[in-house]
């Protein structure tokens, strides 16, 4: 398949109609468009079309037991795809978050194929913020079924280059807008139980979320628990994913050990370094050091995070040391996709 990469700047997406109509045009006629967000670039297919969702799944490698995520343009639409059992709660979140970076998991209507929610009777739906993608669904006048648009297993998307490297050949077309502002998928929050409950941290953080609804009890896969030494956890929790090709390590302990540490391991000619820009001048200089921004920059460390892992990819290296940064606000969502991306391999240099 010939993939068509069309360029749309997001600042003027009124002068771009042209493009989003051809967009639309193969989102309604079954085919794939990969398209940009505020969190990660998307892989879309109507909603409401099995077929379409199939071909996702064939495009990313990804297992058909794995749901996708709705994407819509109002707020309205959110509940011509769902039941809205607690009016209160999702208006709460409505008010607060939508549109923005989070998807909301709630009893899905009949009409929503299964192929979509993967079997379960709940669907999760976003109302992204971006102007592309907003234009996007928008016009296709259908909801746009979208996970991330990297092959399955692979550093989420945050610039069309990404897709291009994972998706050319594969889908139909990639709108390229630049950068992904915030570079971490979507918080999700399941509210078809009593309690509120965190699947996925994101950019609408467990405290903002807890600010307005009150108690939201956390998925225990999030973060895992922390090792004394190299020691993976529960088996479920050893799958990778978010992964670069070469093993990536954690460091975690105090700050002296982990920069002796690190320092030591930017002298071997085949380990890469991802730390912090502060750390760089006490590491060995070397085009195997990447970093993540500022220590206590939190919307950088989420911004660099997946481009960082897949930059691992174009050197001849072993094996990735990384540092883990802060896990409150958005540092729990850079710290658990860190922590997938290396199989919560942590070693605690304490
Ligand atoms: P991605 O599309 O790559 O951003 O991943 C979407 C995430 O949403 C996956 O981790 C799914 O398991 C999760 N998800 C989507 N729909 C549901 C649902 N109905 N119930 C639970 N998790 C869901
Ligand atoms: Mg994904």
């Amino acid at each position: 398949m010939k993939t068509e990469i069309v360029r749309i700047d997001p600042d003027r997406v009124e002068d771009f109609s042209d493009e989003l109509e051809r967009a639309a045009e193969i989102i309604r006629g079954g085919g794939l468009v990969a398209f940009p967000t505020e969190t990660v670039y998307g892989l879309g297919g109507n909603a409401l079309d099995p077929d379409a969702s199939r071909k996702i799944y064939e495009a990313k490698g990804r297992p058909s037991d794995n749901p996708l995520i709705a994407h819509v343009a109002s707020v309205e639409d959110f509940e011509a795809l769902c039941e809205i059992e607690d009016r209160e709660r999702f208006g709460l979140i409505a008010e607060h978050f939508i549109p923005g970076p989070i998807t909301v998991i709630q009893k899905k209507k009949p009409h929503i194929p299964d192929t979509v929610t993967a079997g379960h009777p709940t669907l999760a739906v976003r109302f992204p913020v971006h102007t592309v993608a907003r234009a996007l669904i928008r016009a296709s006048g259908v909801p746009i079924a979208a996970p991330s648009a990297n092959l399955s297993g692979r550093p989420s998307p945050t610039r069309a280059e990404h897709v291009i490297e994972d998706l050319d050949g594969r889908v139909d077309m990639i709108i390229d807008s630049g950068e992904s502002s915030i570079g971490v998928e979507s918080t999700i929050i399941h509210i078809a139980d009593e309690i509120p409950k965190l699947l996925r941290p994101g950019a609408v953080t467990l405290e903002m979320l807890r600010s307005v609804l009150g108690r939201v009890e956390v998925d225990p896969c999030i973060l895992g628990k922390m090792s004394d030494d190299v020691k993976p956890l529960a088996p479920g929790m050893k799958y990778r994913h978010y992964a670069p090709k070469s093993p990536v390590i954690a460091v975690r302990g105090e700050e002296e050990r982990i920069l002796s540490y690190l320092a030591e391991k930017s002298c071997e000619p085949r380990s890469a370094i991802l730390c912090f820009d502060e750390d760089k001048a006490l590491l060995k200089s070397s085009d195997r050091v990447l970093t993540l921004g500022s220590r206590l920059d939190k919307s950088a460390h989420a911004r660099y995070l997946f481009d960082r892992l897949r930059a691992f990819d174009k050197m001849d290296i072993d094996k990735i040391y990384t540092r883990v940064p802060d896990d409150s606000e958005l540092g729990l969502a850079v710290v658990n996709r860190l922590l997938k991306a290396c199989g919560y391999t942590v070693v605690d240099v304490k």
